[in-house]
């Protein structure tokens, strides 16, 4: 209520004259507020009790531009967007048990566009941590985060099975422990290289590459454990800490110059989450590092690959990481590609649906959604007439085939750019 309007006894209020101008009352009796309006018919606990949380507060600050339902990817297949999540829980919705809490897949184009930096990817693990806590988690997560902690990868394979992979390569792939020296790169591989047939057929490409490159590397083998930043993100904070905790602790063991990773998550988790906890290395998602190696990599590149590819940028290198070039860089060296940009790239990229613990919800996902994220974008690839549709994200080869699948795309292919380069290199 205005200060002082509820000294004033409405009954003694009366329009006393109109101002009348050009015919037009202008006087505004219309308008004047002899009773205190209601503006709320409900309470913002629900609100508050998200910015209450460490990394919730700027739920907050939301003043409703609408810029990020535009460009939420969640939101073309369904109806979300932080400002519908800041507006429904200003009116009531607890997002601590709402299905809109497993949705957001934090790729982060919302906060790429937000005047007020409403923080999604910090906002929906806090949220999640506390709905974790209290056991209210999708079940499907439920059991990759159980197979994360009593098998160290969320695909449920046994520890043991972690090195089986490099028998299928067809080249030497030297575990660092057995090599008992320095090396200059460690390879970290990742969880669906390593178990994946898909991740398989990638994996073996990058160590045919590295052998073909005489890159003195090694990989960790069954010392290795999955990064654990898509499970922190889905809200298992504990599980990432303790996954943190054992890698570095491997990692400190052996003697390396750098680190270089298959997947985007695991080069976010290195390079931004990892030195929170004190690990200190530098690390190189793969893309960047045969970059380097480019002069010697393109006479290798002899075989013409020639198909129309496009490129899926995926958000834990792009955004997340402003790696943009490397991948394209990768694609334009070889022979007969013809490289056409879908219409939402790079900054703008569409999101697979795999991030913020995406990975573990595709029947949530699709129970609340008119289509699942990966879906939406292999019809986009067909759409530009693409033969191919390249990544470099483990996570994404076996979502856009299946998507292809469900869609009716079958024609169109999703190849790891490391087997792009693999397949030019052979003769
Ligand atoms: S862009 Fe930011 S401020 Fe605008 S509606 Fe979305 S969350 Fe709110
Ligand atoms: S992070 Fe991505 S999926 Fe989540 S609300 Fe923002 S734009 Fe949508």
């Amino acid at each position: 209520m205005a200060v002082g309007l509820d000294k004033i006894e409405p009954g003694k209020i009366t329009e006393k004259e109109h101002l009348v101008v050009e015919g037009m009352d202008i006087s505004g009796h219309w308008n004047r507020m002899f009773e205190p309006r209601v503006l709320t018919e409900y309470t913002v606990d629900n609100l508050e009790k998200v910015a209450a949380l460490p990394g919730g507060e700027s739920l907050m600050w939301c003043y409703g531009c609408a810029k990020c339902t535009a460009v939420c990817p969640v939101d073309i297949v369904g109806d979300y967007s932080p400002r519908k999540i800041h507006r429904r829980t200003q009116t009531g919705i607890d997002l601590f048990s709402s299905p809109d809490l497993w949705l957001c897949t934090t790729c982060m184009n919302c906060l790429r566009v937000c005047p007020k930096e409403v923080n999604m990817i910090q906002i929906m693990p806090a949220v999640r941590e506390q709905a974790v806590l209290e056991g209210n988690v999708p079940p499907e997560l439920q059991k990759a985060f159980e197979d994360t902690a009593k098998h160290g990868n969320p695909l449920g394979q046994p520890q043991r099975k972690r090195a089986d992979w490099i028998k299928k390569a067809g080249v030497a792939v030297p575990i660092i422990k057995d090599l008992k020296r320095e090396v200059d790169i460690l390879w970290y591989v990742g969880s669906y290289p390593s178990y994946h047939p898909r991740g398989i057929d990638a994996a073996s490409a990058a160590a045919r590459i590295f052998n073909a490159l005489g890159v003195d590397f090694g990989i960790l083998g069954i010392e290795e454990k999955d990064d654990g930043d898509s499970q922190r993100l889905a809200g298992e904070k504990g599980l990432f800490e303790m996954l943190a905790e054992e890698n570095i602790a491997t990692f400190g063991k052996y003697e390396f110059n750098r680190m270089v990773v298959t997947g985007p998550h695991e080069f976010n988790a290195f390079k931004n989450e990892y030195p929170k906890l004190g690990a200190d290395f530098n690390v190189l998602h793969y893309t960047r590092f045969l970059v380097e190696h480019l002069d010697k990599l393109k006479p290798l590149l002899k075989k013409p690959i020639n198909l129309k590819v496009t490129f899926h940028d995926p958000c834990y290198l792009g955004r997340h990481n402003g790696e943009y070039e490397a991948p394209r860089e990768l694609l334009r060296a070889i022979p007969g590609i013809e490289l056409v940009e879908m219409g939402r790239c790079r900054e703008n990229g569409y999101c697979c649906g795999g991030g913020g613990g995406g990975m573990w919800l595709d029947s949530h996902t699709k129970d609340h959604t008119t289509m699942r994220l990966s879906e939406r974008r292999v019809r986009e690839a067909a759409e530009y007439g693409a033969d191919v549709l390249a990544v470099c994200c483990p996570f994404e080869v076996s979502r856009f085939e299946d998507a292809a699948k469900s869609t009716g795309n079958d024609k169109l292919m999703v190849r790891d750019i490391l087997e792009l380069l693999d397949e030019s290199m052979k003769e």
